[in-house]
């Protein structure tokens, strides 16, 4: 990446940091992944939107991220621009933007982070987001993967939501509504259709009160500490879950508890669980991945799917 782009990618940013050969382990919950020819954070649509204009009118390969908590990169790292939509300080992060009787919608930037949101619903006493507070992503990473835990999903809340598109020289603003979004268990059509989400509207019930909202945030956040591996770096759940059953049971079932290649591990807390026990490659997660799913259709006949992604060198 020559000079002149990392200036115009600076300015483009605006306040947004903008780093040359950035360690992508530093930028990722599972912390792997080598260097970024150029990292950039933006945390305001309008900051995407420039530097957006700015990758694609010269077609440099990109790749958005979120808080990088669903996603390996390679150990080579990323050859173009890697795109980091962070949190916003703005009043404008996250608003209450409809309210009638029984319930409100809430819009959130798509860098904020879906616990800012579940503890902003809370405090404005609107249910329905408990589920994501303990979620390590950001909205619109959650957005993408739908995510969801004990019972909720995005799909349940979210109306509608924002997009650039880069088809053409200049990105183009939209939104999907409802159906148009494609929710499925941990899949949207924002994973086929190339669109990077700016953000989401949550609809959300009125009439319960802040007290009962946050104690079961708590209490499913003590669930998640309890189960999960949280003490050391990963990705969450690395396989989806199969009909009908858990890929975390049918992965000890096949005797791989505590299995390991290189610095990637089975997780001895929670079989469905991937972590870094130091200095874990991307090459590591790839080979033990695919050591799981062969063991396990092996043993159960069952294919286990990656919910986690793995993002090449080059895209
Ligand atoms: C300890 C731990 C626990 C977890 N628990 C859960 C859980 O209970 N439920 C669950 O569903 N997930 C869970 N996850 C996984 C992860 O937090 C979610 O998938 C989350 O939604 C990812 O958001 P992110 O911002 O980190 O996305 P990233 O990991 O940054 O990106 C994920 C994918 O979305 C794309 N992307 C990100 N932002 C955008 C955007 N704005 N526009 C277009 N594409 C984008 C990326 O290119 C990538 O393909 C957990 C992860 C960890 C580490």
């Amino acid at each position: 990446m020559d000079n002149t782009f990392y200036d115009i990618i600076c300015d483009a940013a605006g306040n947004g940091a903008v780093k040359r050969d950035a360690l992508l382990k530093r930028y990722t919950t599972f912390r792997i992944g080598g260097p970024a020819d150029i990292l950039v954070s933006v945390s305001s649509q309008e900051a995407l939107l420039r530097v957006m204009t700015e990758i694609t009118g010269r077609s440099v390969p990109y790749c958005i991220i979120g808080r990088g908590s669903n996603l390996v990169f390679d150990d080579a790292g990323f050859r173009g621009v890697v795109v980091r939509i962070c949190e916003s300080q703005g009043d404008e992060a996250l608003k209450i933007v409809s309210s009638d009787a029984g319930s409100a919608v809430i819009y959130g930037f798509a860098g904020c982070t879906l616990s800012a949101a579940s503890t902003f619903a809370m405090e404005n006493e609107l249910s329905g987001l408990e589920f994501a507070s303990g979620i390590p992503g950001s909205i619109g990473g959650g957005v993408v993967m739908n995510a969801g835990a004990y019972g909720g999903e995005l799909s349940q809340c979210v109306i509608k939501s924002t997009y650039l598109k880069l088809d053409g020289d200049v990105p183009e603003v939209g939104t999907l509504e409802g159906e148009e979004q494609g929710f499925a268990y941990r899949d949207s059509a924002y994973q086929r259709n190339g669109l990077i989400v700016t953000g989401a509207y949550f609809k959300l019930k009125k009439g319960t009160d802040r007290e009962t909202i946050a104690s079961k945030m708590r209490e499913l956040n003590g669930r998640r500490r309890e189960k999960q591996p949280l003490e050391l770096p990963s990705a969450g759940s690395a396989f989806k879950r199969p009909k009908n059953d858990f890929a975390g049971r049918l992965i000890e079932a096949s005797g791989l508890r505590g299995f390991r290649i290189g610095g990637a591990q089975v997780s001895e807390k929670h079989c469905g669980f991937i972590v870094n026990r130091g200095g874990a490659t991307a090459e590591d997660v790839r080979a033990l991945v695919k050591a799981v799913r062969e063991r396990v259709f092996d043993n159960t006949g069952v294919v286990l799917e990656p919910e986690i992604k793995f993002v090449k060198e080059r895209n």
